[in-house]
């Protein structure tokens, strides 16, 4: 059976360029590892129309071909025939594993709407993320959950 490994996390926007080389080489080490752990892998994300996470692992996948399960937002809103949430339990279900990669920060020149903890799970450890909503529906279809947190700065 092919061995699904999710590959969530934050939009590119939450990135310094440190961020995002220090996310890519991760990405590169969670699929070596999965390579040599398991007979058969393939590359499961949710293809985020702001980037980040979810394009590098399918770029990476694509590099080191590797398949793909995308699992595209039909609707750019969170409830909806197959929004946001669809989209994310659909992930959770689907991965025998799931890797959550959040940065601890934002970027100095970060625009958007900020928060001072994860509402989702209460850290302060990484700044407030979808994937971590992902994260929790993940553990409670029995799940292995993976947080990698990335160090902005
Ligand atoms: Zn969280």
């Amino acid at each position: 059976m092919v061995y699904k490994v999710g590959i969530v996390g934050h939009g590119a926007n939450k990135f310094t360029p440190l961020g995002e080389d220090r996310a890519k080489i991760l990405i590169c080490d969670i699929l070596r590892q999965a390579r040599a752990a398991k007979q058969e892998i393939c590359v499961c994300s949710g293809h985020s129309p702001v980037g980040g996470i979810d394009i590098w692992a399918e770029e990476q996948a694509i590099n080191w071909e590797i398949p793909l399960d995308i699992k595209t937002p039909k609707q750019r809103k969170w409830d909806s025939a197959y929004g946001y949430k669809q989209r994310n339990i659909d992930i959770a279900k689907d991965s025998a594993e799931l890797h959550v990669i959040l940065v601890d920060k934002y970027p100095a020149n970060y625009k958007g709407m900020t928060f001072n903890y994860c509402y989702h799970c209460n850290s302060k450890e990484h700044i407030k993320s979808g994937a971590c909503w992902t994260a929790i529906q993940a553990r409670k279809y029995g799940k292995k959950v993976i947080y990698h947190i990335i160090k902005n700065d």
